[in-house]
């Protein structure tokens, strides 16, 4: 088994607050991803749920155990990081064997261990071998062998495939993913990463200063951000997000920027006409719901089509991104690859709003709240 379950977690570093009251419940087998820019309490959450980092309030529990107070080694809990230090004078099987000689596990058992270990990950063949004479890929494979010997409940995982370059780190993306399909290890993911949380995730743990943002399945949170945080920080190229007033004096909603008025479809503006909704707002809208129109006034789609003008286009081989202003507010869409356009020709955007997000005054997804 291997529940994890956080009540209230905090850290606090003198008058600074790390960790603020953190509650989670994570089951046994599932793979949760904790995301959120650099200093946002990431790796401290995971080195208190390890036990290498002291609790200023709340409880972790363990398979139902409080573990606050028992000492790392005993938590059942392997921990991957991103430097797999590994030992340079031992081989390859020596390192990955290394934490059960610790613990005293008997000769037999051990090259057993360490034979299914290497097995999963493709190590058989390299177990004489020293770490000078392995890849940075290899390296980081060892390090997660060096873990799984010890079959714990749950593996903690703090960016383990930073230090590996791009392609490697696609490669050992999908490896992990195979690993966790066959071991079903629960497994608690730290990264900066979006593309590793969505990819990874069963579900994902938005976080930002401290602060759970939102938790949930990757799609859900992209589909359905809980503030204007999570829908800036999800998604690349970045989604649209412009401040603007809300007009509910006629029978429609418009959202306005400036003398730029966006009417609204009838989900969104039922949600601008509740109670208590202050004028301002903000307008998200991804750029793969934004598309761009050779013609500025003509959709068939049934889109809002907002005048503007190119100011870059940025070709990406599969997709062209395509950066336009109108009323001085930049938008981004991702139109097809080889569309001709080049920067000040005008076009029309072509706004999915039935896609559209519509935040709050205080940056809450008004479709999240009430
Ligand atoms: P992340 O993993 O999301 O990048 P961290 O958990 O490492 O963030 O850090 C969260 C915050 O706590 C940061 O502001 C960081 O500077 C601070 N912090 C981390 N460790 C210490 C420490 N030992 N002493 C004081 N502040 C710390």
């Amino acid at each position: 088994m291997g529940n994890v379950d956080l009540i209230q977690v905090s850290k606090r570093y003198g008058a600074m607050e790390a960790v603020a009251a953190v509650s989670l419940a994570i089951a046994d087998h599932e793979f949760v991803v904790l995301l959120g820019p650099s200093g946002c309490g990431k790796s401290t959450l995971l080195k208190m749920i390890a036990g290498l980092e002291e609790i200023s309030d709340g409880e972790i529990y363990i398979d139902g155990t409080l573990v606050n107070y028992v000492r790392p080694a005993e938590r059942n809990v392997a921990m991957v990081f991103q430097n797999y230090a590994l030992y340079p004078h031992m081989t390859v099987y020596d390192n990955i064997a290394f934490p059960l000689k610790m613990t005293g596990v008997p000769k037999p058992e051990t090259h057993e261990r360490v034979q299914r270990a290497a097995k999963s990950l493709g190590l058989e063949t390299l177990l004489d071998r020293r770490p000078e004479q392995l890849s940075g890929g290899q390296r980081q494979r060892v390090a997660l062998g060096r873990a799984i010997v010890r079959e714990p409940a749950v593996f903690l995982m703090d960016e383990p495939l930073s230090n590996l370059d791009a392609q490697l780190r696609v490669q050992t993306r999908e490896e992990l993913l195979r690993l966790h399909a066959r071991l079903q290890t629960t497994t608690v993911y730290v990264t900066h990463d979006q593309i590793e949380a969505l990819t990874m995730g069963h579900r994902i743990v938005v976080m930002r200063g401290g602060v759970v943002q939102q938790v949930g399945p990757p799609q859900d949170v992209y589909d359905e951000p809980a503030n204007t945080f999570v829908a800036a920080f999800l998604g690349s190229p970045r989604i649209n997000l412009h401040e603007g007033l809300l007009d509910r004096s006629g029978a429609t909603v418009n959202f306005c920027i400036g003398d730029l008025e966006i009417p609204l479809p009838d989900r969104l503006a039922h949600l601008a006409r509740q109670a208590g909704i202050a004028e301002e707002a903000a307008l998200g809208i991804r750029p793969e719901d934004t598309a761009v129109h050779l013609k500025t006034d003509h959709d068939q789609s049934g889109r809002v089509v907002v005048p503007a003008t190119v100011a870059l286009v940025e070709p990406v081989g599969s997709d062209l991104y395509v950066s336009a202003t109108t009323n001085g507010r930049s938008w981004t869409a991702r139109a097809a690859a080889r569309l001709p356009v080049t920067p000040g020709q005008p076009i029309g955007l072509g706004l999915d709003l039935q896609r559209a997000h519509l935040f709050g005054a205080d940056g809450r997804n008004l479709a999240l709240t009430g």
